[in-house]
């Protein structure tokens, strides 16, 4: 397995992903709601993502110095988002998350970073965390725990508790990093208020606000989750969608933070950041979210399919929990209130799981977890495949 995502997933393997739609090894058809984790937001390889990658590998892979195109995908970042001076680009989240914390400890002097409850930010050692026991640990062996002995995890969509620890440890604190929408754990929005609240404290204490959106970013809309909710973060991290399926990352932000990097004061390297390819499929993609936007199609096609996995969960006597947004939504049984990762905790978890590896053996590509991602390959045919597969995967589970 060359991903640990990828152990709770099905015993297949591909050789086609086209559209909307993925090819097994042995001819099997997958409707694909999972999208590769995410990026595929236009569908697997549209081609007006791969002819522009294929013009501009012709030019360059590489150059070792600053690209023309690179420009432009920046300055075309920063026009789409509608927010930030500057960018860096990087080939994956986990490392751009690590450019913001460097960043964010270089102009604050400071050192502790709070985090959040089911959020995801990377797997490098001082990010990756799982609960044992109530409390929130190294997720893998041969990590050092003491790389997360600067960071304290709380739970998420929770502003008093947020405010104490910063009117308690705020002269301390460099950076609070968080999924605006934490579509790594149940695709759970915001509380109302919520954002702007920790905006305000974070601004009042000097401490660095960093919004994830390496899922949320260009899937929610043309400007993430931060013009979703109007709410501005000092530094953002993006990818997956980013690149529509290459791997490109950026790191986003203000000036008067970004320009620490770049000078050598803060120190960023990559030999892969910017590379030529990568910039033609950021400029494909992000010229398509200005001119052509997806959110539409895909907007359409995701409430059809939440209303009719309902609809088919109902028919079953056996009700389904679907929530998040039409472009990434999360499956379950139960029936809490979920705000937060633990009140997540609360719905019936395992037993979706155990029928998501059914609708996998019926034809939908779909993660354990819950998640569904849909792209604007999505039409008509893929809804109507979805849901009949749907309907007697659900059908033989329950057998
Ligand atoms: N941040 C978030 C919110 C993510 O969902 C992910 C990946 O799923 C990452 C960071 C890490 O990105 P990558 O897998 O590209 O390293």
């Amino acid at each position: 397995m060359h991903s640990n995502v990828r152990l709770d997933g099905p015993d297949v393997f591909l050789k086609r992903a086209d559209g909307a739609r993925l090819r097994s090894v042995d001819d099997v058809d997958y409707v694909d709601h999972l999208l590769g984790q995410g990026p595929a937001l236009f569908g697997h390889a549209p081609e007006f993502l791969t002819s522009a990658v294929d013009q501009a590998s012709r030019d360059a892979l590489i150059f070792g110095g600053q690209g023309e195109r690179e420009v432009y995908a920046a300055e075309l970042v920063c026009s789409v988002l509608d927010w930030p001076d500057m960018v860096r680009f990087g080939l994956t989240g986990t490392e751009v998350v690590q450019a913001a914390l460097r960043l964010a400890r270089a102009v604050t002097g400071r050192t502790r970073v709070i985090r959040f409850e089911g959020h995801y930010h990377g797997w490098l050692d001082n990010v990756l965390v799982a609960e044992r026991d109530g409390a929130w640990q190294a997720a893998s062996s041969g990590q050092l725990e003491s790389h997360l002995e600067d960071f304290r995890v709380l739970p998420w969509n929770d502003a008093e508790l947020l405010g104490e620890v910063i009117e308690r440890e705020g002269e301390q604190i460099a950076a609070v990093i968080m999924e605006p929408i934490m579509i790594n754990s149940g695709v759970i929005e915001p509380a109302p208020g919520y954002l702007e609240r920790v905006r305000r404290m974070c601004s009042r204490h000097g401490i660095v606000l960093i919004f994830d959106e390496v899922i949320s970013g260009f899937r929610v809309g043309p400007g993430g989750a931060a013009r979703r909710y109007g709410v501005t973060p000092d530094l953002a991290v993006y990818g997956k969608a980013l690149g529509g399926g290459y791997p490109v990352s950026a790191l986003v932000g203000r000036e008067d933070l970004m320009s620490r990097i770049g000078i050598g004061d803060v120190n960023h390297a990559g030999t892969f950041n910017a590379w030529a390819p990568g910039m033609a499929a950021v400029i494909a993609a992000l010229e398509h979210v200005r001119d052509d936007p997806p959110y539409p199609s895909i907007i359409a096609h995701g409430t059809k399919l939440m209303d009719g996995i309902r609809e088919i969960g109902e028919s079953f006597g056996e009700p389904l929990r679907v929530e998040g947004m039409p472009m990434a939504f999360h499956v379950s049984f139960g029936d809490a209130e979920v705000t937060d990762y633990r009140s997540l905790q609360e719905l019936d978890l395992q037993r979706y799981a155990s029928l998501a590896s059914v609708l996998v053996e019926h034809g939908i590509w779909v993660a354990r977890r819950g998640i569904w991602f849909v792209s604007e390959a999505h039409g008509p045919a893929e809804l109507d495949d979805a849901l009949t597969r749907f309907k007697t995967g659900f059908k033989d589970w329950l057998g």
